[in-house]
């Protein structure tokens, strides 16, 4: 036989399995990929292994449990008065990551361009790849990383299918507001073109800011697939659970491809998060301020190094310069850090197409106080 031709030519193993094997292999505190080191909250464990004992074992629905998809109905009616049809234009998806995949599955055809925002998360392009269609990289500038309206305006044209965005924005920080929303809108408004919005941390956003959802602008809402996590929510990574929603002919669309990825999700987490959900509606609204207290902790023990942090908005990464350390390249540097340091990180050079001449690293600051203070005591020392 001939040797199997890539299809994904460009694609290693991520950055984030490298990170976290280093990290491992050299006993450094990892910092790097994005996951909670503290556990999902007790009560909803305790639904977990009622699912389990009873009977919730078979196969879920394909769009995934009715009574899930009615606690995220509600959930979006009350926090962000957005009104969906629950059966209609919801559906759970093996975590945010086949959402993506489904949504860019179910829009882009052969040569469609498809838009991203570099820094960009790692899964979109290779989607977009796999749907035959092109990625077109516009950089987010300055050290907000804001969307430079000239570039995405030169960007668009007759061929763009879809443009992806992701606020809060992985690995900035950075946060699309309702005027950034509404400026979208004009922009897209003369094209046949949809948008994939990646609000995975949705509930992770500082200072008394607001998470604005692209589903509250009516507009965009008819063109428009939102992503959302439980893994994010509910600390709870591994458990690969999450949710798309758009309009319902655009839903269709999503779940003929997803019921041929996955068919339905696990069905006893889905259960156990549906009631969950609905005995603690309050458990995302805390979510804010648990997290600012870490980031402001975690910044705390940053004054103590020769890193400088930069503005975190939202998500749990911060972003911090490293050049009173070192020259070296942020891959190299994070290499040297893991393995002769002991503390893993992200470098970020690694989500872009032209990486800018930057010395930046993405920590995770999702992580038990002891956690941030050893990986503190290690940094102090550079
Ligand atoms: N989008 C972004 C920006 C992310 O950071 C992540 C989390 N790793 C995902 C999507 C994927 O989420 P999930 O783990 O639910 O697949
Ligand atoms: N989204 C997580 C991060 O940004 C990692 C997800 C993964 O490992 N695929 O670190």
């Amino acid at each position: 036989m001939r040797a199997l031709d890539s299809k994904l030519p460009q694609v290693g193993t991520t950055i984030f399995t490298l990170m976290s094997q280093l990290a491992e292999q050299h006993r450094a505190v990892n910092l790097s990929q994005g996951f909670p080191d503290f556990r999902p909250p007790l009560e909803l464990l305790e639904l977990v292994e009622r699912a389990l004992a009873g009977r919730y074992h078979q196969y879920a629905l394909m769009p995934g449990s009715m009574a899930l998809r009615a606690a995220i109905a509600d959930k979006l009616a009350a926090l962000y008065s957005v009104r969906v049809d629950a059966a209609a234009e919801v559906t759970v998806t093996s975590g945010a990551t086949e959402a993506i995949f489904d949504a860019i599955q179910a829009v882009v055809r052969r040569d469609d361009e498809v838009i991203v925002f570099d820094p960009c998360y790692d899964s979109y392009e290779p989607s977009i790849t796999l749907a035959g269609g092109r990625t077109v990289h516009v950089p987010l500038t300055g050290s907000r990383f804001g969307i430079d309206w000239d570039r995405l305006k030169s960007a668009l044209s007759a061929r763009t299918r879809l443009v992806i965005v992701n606020s809060p924005h992985n690995p900035s920080g950075a946060l699309l507001d309702s005027a950034d929303f509404e400026r979208l809108a004009e922009l897209l408004r003369s094209y046949d073109c949809y948008l994939l919005s990646d609000e995975v941390y949705e509930h992770v956003v500082f200072d008394g800011a607001k998470h604005a959802t692209a589903l509250a602008h009516a507009e965009l809402r008819e063109r428009c697939v939102a992503v959302f996590s439980f893994g994010k929510t509910y600390h709870a990574t591994g458990w690969k659970l999450g949710y798309a929603v758009a309009p319902a002919a655009l839903t269709a669309e999503l779940r003929r491809v997803h019921q041929y990825v996955t068919f339905a999700s696990t069905s006893p987490l889905q259960q156990a998060l549906a009631e969950y959900m609905t005995a603690h509606p309050e458990h995302h609204l805390k979510l804010p301020e648990f997290y600012q207290e870490r980031r402001d902790y975690f910044a705390r023990l940053l004054a103590g190094t020769k890193f400088r942090p930069l503005h975190a908005a939202g998500t749990y990464f911060q972003l911090a310069d490293y050049s009173a350390i070192s020259s070296l390249p942020d891959v190299e540097f994070a290499r040297w850090l893991t393995i002769e340091h002991g503390v893993a990180t992200i470098p970020i050079s690694v989500f872009y197409r032209e990486p800018p001449d930057a010395r930046l690293v993405r920590f995770c600051f999702a992580k038990e106080n002891a956690t941030l203070d050893a990986a503190a005591e290690r940094l102090r020392r550079l």
